[in-house]
């Protein structure tokens, strides 16, 4: 028989999968001698086969009545018996905590009976007829479903009614006499009857039974499901329930319940904090329904329970061996703990309580590494927005919200236009771009901008990734927003509300780490972690620095946690990088070397025309005349790559995107000519002049010709270079011309260089043989004596399939992942996000974007197996990944096992990598794979 029903002292903390957390940790503190009430916990496992099965397991009420009957028996109560009743509370406890999120019912066991008996007991019959109103209250809201606010109404109305007895205001709910809960209680009842069509139970079974029912489906709600959906909490782990007996904090003055941590969890100060009320039961210390008292007027109050209270906690912290936060009430000055687990914290505080832990000698300086995550370093890098309410707080509000795409905090004017945002920004004026959706032409305008804003895109989408390869704060697929470029206006039309109509030149504020875009402009505050990491260390702790004690332990703890994961790491970090300043910032962040110079950006602009001119020429002569305008203008731009990042590798790829992004829009190009022909046909004054019309004509046919469907599997890649004589060749030869002319300055520049979308050995042997063809021309007729490693791409299912042959011509493979995925998938990445996957992940068939972290089971099989067999061919090859996934915590995880020598990674995302690569070295745990 299954046991779905543990005691209390039967379960311990390993046991949070089947238990929860909060149930294996009551256990957990039972084992440990704490004052814990006795209890029982139904396991996750009952939860699964209900929410399967739609129905209890058989065996689950007979575990229940047994379990029960040994709790009434070792307390010496019955459960809702007329004298000294047993009460107990319904708690739900998932693996993974889910504050707010879930449900509780107190003091199941009241009825009319039982409420007599617990007066008795306890001589107070405000205290009884209080518990009970409270116990009508959540049961109605949680298990039968009443709006919440009917049952709060309620008690303003009485406690409103009180007050005006006495000729005031209304009072707060401690002022309510035994005779106001009473009518209070009838009340309620009769909302219940009304709403329900039905009593409220009398019976303390049906009670138990129904709370219990009510938590397993708590699991369900709406807001859990988006919860876990934004937490990576796996939607079918069900949640476990606690049955505990009752104590009581609404006992009086002498009675109370509060929280506590053992350290501060926003800053990781050591020393006890938390926060007290007296007189109070479960969710009223977090409800805020009056002002909480310190635990510092704990111990004023109560000395003893203070006492106690503190010794439990470093117990806890001795035994956890990190910050914990406990729940716990006093009961006429006894203390009762009802809950702890290791505290949630903030980022700053998170670094500083692993290195504080370290000095104190409760845990080592792997485990401290484990105990801080690359995205709170990330979150920790970027200017954020100041959490005090400024002087002006008033002068911003919430508008709308779409996806973190690029974390930091932005304030500017909206300007709608690329140009306008270069223009903006050329009169030191700072803006936010906002657009429907970016594409390469906005380049320049996202660059300017403080920060962009799209109305659609997933974050892969073009905005999120060029957004993220620079470090501007981005927020996208906002789509409550309506860009009219037009009308120069953006229309925020949230459900239920007035749509609001913004203007260009209106303030807006967006928060790239929570997706939120605030009217006005929030206060902005810089970051010490990321002054370090550019300045280092000197920058923030010398003289003159004027950083609080505070500011500078976090610096500190942070520094010692990547030095340390510096020396554990096995995976190298590189960069992606495709312009000097973005070379040269990786380079103090910590990169090693460029792993990705995207040549494409290099093309845009006003370089453009040549490279239309070089795609559509249809003689020699005119793409000779173009390329030879691209040579030196490419040498330039990697003679700056290089020189940034002298004596360490830079992998520049040849050019890669679909042909489309250079050639002139179709529709545009063919209105022209009809224009004109019909314009000439009727007789009347042409445009343009004749040769103008008949290079347009010509354009349209080349553009005809090349038309293609589906451009993302069209000619990109290899098979741009293949098809176009001339062109990598140029752009190899500006590669090397370039170093050699940095090797006559004296510095030490390493090229390599590398072959998008690669699908077959033959492709890249031919890349090859020019490439080595050409580097020999440069260098010997220069006597230079340079060696530039030739690698390709891993971004093709069928490239990762015959790894081992295309090994053979190969220096080095990187994978490239974002087309991995694409290609392994066949989701198309500017799409997929946005059309897709917002019911994928509802409906369970992904719970995570596959271009955010690796898909571990489908194309990081790819990238396994790929590893294994050109390895059997090549073993020295070195392998590395440059697609999104380098910079995510999970996949760079996976990297590690899987043995590839580097990732490469956006410059701001390398302190994460550095620090994730660390973590990777310092744990055996594995990957959690997807689905
Ligand atoms: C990739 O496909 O993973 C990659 C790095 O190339 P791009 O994103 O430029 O296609
Ligand atoms: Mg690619």
């Amino acid at each position: 028989m299954t046991t779905y029903v543990y005691d209390f002292t039967q379960g311990d903390k390993d046991r949070a999968d089947l238990l929860g957390g909060k149930g294996a940790n009551l256990a957990e503190m039972t084992r440990l001698g704490l004052p814990v009430p006795p209890g029982f916990t139904i396991t996750t496992e009952a939860c699964r086969e209900y929410l399967a099965q739609g129905d209890e397991p058989g065996e689950l009420r007979v575990q229940v009545t047994t379990a029960l009957r040994h709790l009434e028996d070792k307390v010496g109560r019955r459960l809702g018996t007329r004298r000294d009743p047993l009460l107990v509370s319904v708690r739900s406890g998932a693996r993974f905590s889910m504050p707010g999120m879930m449900e509780t019912v107190l003091n199941v066991g009241l009825n009319d009976e039982s409420v007599q008996g617990l007066a008795e007991e306890a001589s107070d019959e405000r205290f009884a007829w209080d518990s009970y109103r409270r116990l009508i209250q959540m049961f109605g809201a949680t298990v039968l479903g009443i709006p919440a606010d009917v049952f709060s109404s309620a008690l303003d109305d009485a406690m409103t009614t009180r007050g005006r007895a006495a000729g005031d205001g209304p009072v707060a709910d401690v002022d309510l006499t035994a005779q106001d809960l009473r009518e209070l209680v009838a009340t309620y009842r009769g909302i219940v009857r009304e709403r329900t069509g039905r009593d409220f139970p009398q019976d303390p079974r049906e009670q138990l039974d129904l709370a219990i029912r009510a938590v397993f489906d708590s699991w369900n709600t709406d807001r859990a499901r988006l919860y876990r959906r934004r937490e990576r909490i796996p939607q079918d782990l069900g949640t476990a329930v606690n049955v505990v007996t009752m104590v009581f904090g609404n006992l009086g003055d002498t009675s109370g319940t509060g929280v506590a941590f053992t350290r501060d969890p926003a800053t990781g100060a050591p020393g006890a904090y938390g926060d007290y009320l007296q007189n109070a039961q479960g969710e009223d210390v977090v409800a805020g329904i009056r002002n909480t008292l310190s635990l510092d007027d704990l111990h004023r109050i109560d000395p003893l329970s203070h006492q106690q209270l503190l010794q439990a906690m470093r117990r806890l912290e001795t035994h956890y061996r990190d910050l914990c936060d406990v729940e716990f009430t006093v009961e006429r000055g006894h203390l009762w703990m009802l809950q702890t687990r290791v505290g949630k914290r903030t980022p700053a505080a998170a670094f500083r309580i692993a290195t504080a832990l370290v000095d104190e000698q409760l845990i080592t300086e792997d485990e401290a590494l484990q105990r801080v995550t690359g995205e709170q370093l990330a979150s920790l890098l970027f200017p954020q927005f100041a959490t005090e309410p400024s002087d002006d707080g008033a002068a911003s509000r919430a508008l709308t919200s779409g996806m973190a795409a690029s974390p930091g905090a932005a304030v500017g004017t909206i300007v709608l236009r690329s140009e306008d945002a270069v223009a903006a920004a050329g009169r030191g004026e700072r803006v936010i771009l906002v657009r429907r959706e970016t594409n390469p032409d906005d380049l320049g305008g996202m660059i300017a901008a403080q920060g962009i804003l799209t109305a659609r895109g997933g974050k892969t989408s073009h905005a999120a990734v060029v957004a993220r390869g620079m470090g501007r704060t981005c927020v996208v697929g906002a789509e409550e927003l309506d860009v009219d470029e037009d009308a120069g206006t953006v229309t925020v039309r949230a459900s239920g509300r007035e749509p609001t109509v913004l203007h260009a030149g209106d303030e807006i504020s967006i928060d790239g780490s929570t997706g939120e875009v605030f009217l006005g402009a929030v206060p902005v505050v810089s970051s010490p972690v990321e002054r370090y990491l550019e300045e280092g260390l000197d920058a923030v702790s010398g003289d003159g620095a004027a950083v609080d004690d505070e500011t500078l332990s976090l610096v500190r703890s942070v520094d010692r946690l990547l030095r340390h994961a510096d020396e554990r790491r096995r995976l190298r970090v590189k960069a992606n990088a495709d312009v000097p300043d973005d070379a040269a910032r990786a380079r103090r962040l910590g990169a090693q070397g460029i792993g990705l110079a995207r040549t494409e950006h290099m093309f845009l602009g006003e370089r453009r025309g040549l490279v239309e001119q070089i795609v559509l020429a249809d003689d020699v002569t005119e793409r000779d005349i173009a390329l030879d305008r691209l040579l030196p203008l490419q040498r330039d731009d990697f003679s700056g790559l290089l020189d940034a990042m002298d004596g360490l590798p830079v992998t520049i790829r040849l050019l890669d995107p679909p042909l489309h992004e250079f050639l002139p829009d179709h529709t545009e190009l063919a209105v022209r000519v009809a224009v004109e022909r019909s314009r000439r046909e009727g007789g009347g004054p042409g445009e343009l002049s004749d040769d103008e019309l008949a290079a347009d004509e010509k354009k349209l046919a080349a553009l005809e010709r090349l038309h293609e469907a589906n451009p993302m599997l069209g000619v990109r890649g290899v098979r741009l270079g293949l098809l176009v004589p001339g062109l990598f060749a140029m752009q190899v030869r500006a590669v090397v011309e370039a170093a050699v002319g940095l090797v006559r300055d004296g510095k030490d520049p390493r090229p390599e260089i590398m072959v998008p979308l690669v699908g077959s050995v033959r492709e890249l042997q031919i890349v090859r043989d020019e490439v080595e063809s050409v580097v020999r021309g440069v260098t010997e007729l220069a006597g230079v004596d340079l060696t530039i490693p030739v690698g390709t791409m891993i971004e093709l299912p069928r490239a990762a399939l015959t790894a081992h042959r295309i090994a053979t011509e190969a220096d080095f493979f990187s994978f490239g992942t974002n087309d991995l995925t694409q290609t392994t998938w066949g989701f198309s990445r500017d799409d997929v996000e946005r059309t897709l996957f917002s019911t994928y992940l509802d409906n369970g068939v992904l719970t995570i974007s596959p271009f955010e972290t690796i898909d571990a089971d489908g194309v990081g099989r790819l990238v396994r197996i790929a590893v294994e067999e050109s390895r059997t061919t090549k073993p020295g090859l070195e392998l590395g990944v440059c697609g999104e996934h380098g910079g995510d915590p999970e996949s760079i995880r996976f990297f590690h096992d899987a043995g590839l020598d580097y990732v490469s990674c956006s410059p701001f995302r390398v302190p994460v990598a550095r620090l994730e690569a660390g973590r990777a070295a310092t744990t055996d745990a594995p990957s959690s794979s997807s689905r």
